[in-house]
């Protein structure tokens, strides 16, 4: 199921934050997010960041530019800085800026439209070549502006644009996270949350789309398991469970319903995980004492082969897959002492061997960036680091990122296609965003108390909910909107599996 436009989806937003969390939404100012248009074809050349207050947006000189949202015209002339530039504001209030232009084509006090040409890019002013400088100011009185980046995302553009195109919707990439507590979207756009206790796998489930949840209701199956889960051709989520003795799995009966029993899977081992081949059929690794072994549907929502050596790999290492833009699986496998990745060198066909891809670590997470580049974080004694593809076939170095010593990771695109990464250990819970679209990472920022495991998932409306889990059960926690979170609650005021 394909996340909608954030314009489309506002209303439901809005609909949604009050079912789960009338409080907040009560102290909240009414946000009507405006639906907004693309303010100039081209590459961003700076993000907005502290000493940059604005987005750049490079193009030729001439390159026609437009009023990203409905408003009036307040200011249009000559400033030192800017040359010549225009400030609209909206009817919500925020103000739009336009900096550095060759030619304005509106006066103050005209009313101009969402899309509507207001001049062409030039270069006067403080500027080093043609380009927009787009600034945004969330209120009048405020002393700095907000990233025009995710503001116009929430609004339904996504930068860089291309004028009078509606944006695409972000792209839903199985494989999903594995550990000991899992969230994938089942078709009808549902969320369903499985968390491993002692007493067995414990599930809970939205109740309706972007809203409340269910009680949790225990599943019984492997005690202490590690967990995947992924969705079949048709749609059918499956779930696969693992621990040292026994490895079963169980699946929806139909799309979006009911599921099967506890089925035998094969032998115990340390992790697994799942992911989708292109061709739809279902591909799940697990790894144990002597490395990391496969099986894969024969046929799309079908039946499984045996399981078959991948030649080697880390032994009871965490094991993490994310699938290429061409729909090639990659598999990235960690333990305490070594770090190896093995890729499809065919869609849905054969693998590669084992090849080194770091040093050791605690936990890992992979995701992909908007443009498709494989992007893997992994954490240890002095912080998290990432690796990212520079190409489809070559890899960065290792980056240090800072964050928390030792911790579970997990990571989640957001409706904009930013990867967003969160990090739990012992005593700290932390998160950390591209600022941009395939950009760099800003600074880990709080995000509670330290627990035992973390995932996320995207709800049908695109906003992010994360799933923490503690000795004294399972909390979440979900964006409210790009860059404002929920704080954390029980799933239906209730605590779930206690997960040490
Ligand atoms: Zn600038």
């Amino acid at each position: 199921m394909p996340i909608g436009p954030f314009r489309s989806t506002l209303t439901r937003v809005l609909a949604a934050a009050a079912v789960l969390l009338p409080a907040l939404v009560a102290t909240s100012p009414a946000t009507a997010y405006f639906p907004a248009a693309c303010p100039a074809d081209g590459p961003i050349s700076q993000h907005f960041h502290s000493g940059h207050n604005g987005v750049d947006i490079a193009a030729n000189y001439g390159t026609p530019i437009y009023a990203v949202g409905d408003g009036e015209v307040t200011i249009s002339g000559t400033e030192p800085g800017y040359g010549q530039w225009i400030r609209i504001r909206h009817p919500d209030g925020t103000m739009s800026e336009y900096g550095h232009m060759s030619r304005r084509d509106v006066l103050a006090g005209d009313h101009v439209a969402a899309g509507q040409q207001i001049a062409l890019v030039g270069s006067e002013g403080q500027s080093s070549g043609p380009h927009l400088h787009l600034r945004i100011w969330g209120d009048s009185s405020a002393s700095y502006g907000v990233d025009p980046v995710p503001f116009l995302a929430e609004r339904g553009v996504i930068l860089p644009c291309i004028p009078g195109t509606t944006p695409q919707p972000a792209p839903l990439v199985y494989p999903a996270e594995s550990g000991r507590v899992v969230s994938a979207r089942s078709a009808d756009g549902r969320l369903e949350v499985f968390a491993a206790g002692a007493d067995g796998v414990h599930h809970a489930w939205q109740s309706e789309v972007n809203g409340a949840w269910s009680a949790w209701e225990s599943l019984g199956g492997p005690a202490g398991a590690e967990l995947a889960i992924g969705p079949n051709k048709d749609g059918r989520l499956e779930l696969f469970a693992i621990n040292g003795n026994v490895f079963q799995h169980r699946y929806q009966l139909s799309t979006s319903g009911n599921w099967s029993g506890w089925e035998n899977f094969g032998g115990g081992g340390k992790d697994i995980a799942v992911g989708a081949n292109k061709d739809g059929r279902l591909e799940v690794f697990a790894s144990g004492p002597v490395g990391v072994f496969h099986k894969y549907q024969v046929a799309p929502n079908s039946g499984w082969s045996e399981w078959e050596s991948t030649g080697g790999g880390p032994a009871n290492s965490r094991l993490e897959m994310e699938k290429a833009p061409d729909g090639r699986l990659e598999v990235f496998a960690l333990n305490g002492d070594v770090f190896q990745h093995l890729f499809q060198t065919a869609v849905n066909g054969g693998w590669s061997q084992w090849e080194a891809f770091g040093g050791g670590g605690h936990d890992l997470t992979v995701d992909h960036n908007r443009d498709g580049r494989l992007e893997v974080f992994a954490s240890g004694p002095v912080g998290v680091f990432h690796k990212y593809q520079t190409n489809p076939t070559s890899w960065s170095d290792w980056e240090p990122t800072g964050g928390p010593a030792n911790s579970q990771l997990t990571s989640e695109s957001s409706a904009d296609g930013r990867v967003e990464v969160f990090a739990i250990n012992g005593s700290v819970a932390q998160h950390l965003w591209q600022t941009g679209v395939n950009a760099p990472y800003g600074q880990w920022a709080s995000f509670g108390t330290g627990g035992t495991e973390i995932t996320a998932a995207t709800n049908a409306d695109g906003r992010i909910e994360v799933f923490g889990t503690s000795s004294a059960g399972v909390y979440h926690k979900w964006q409210t909107g790009f860059s404002s979170w929920s704080d954390w609650a029980w799933l239906s005021n209730t605590a779930g599996p206690p997960i040490n």
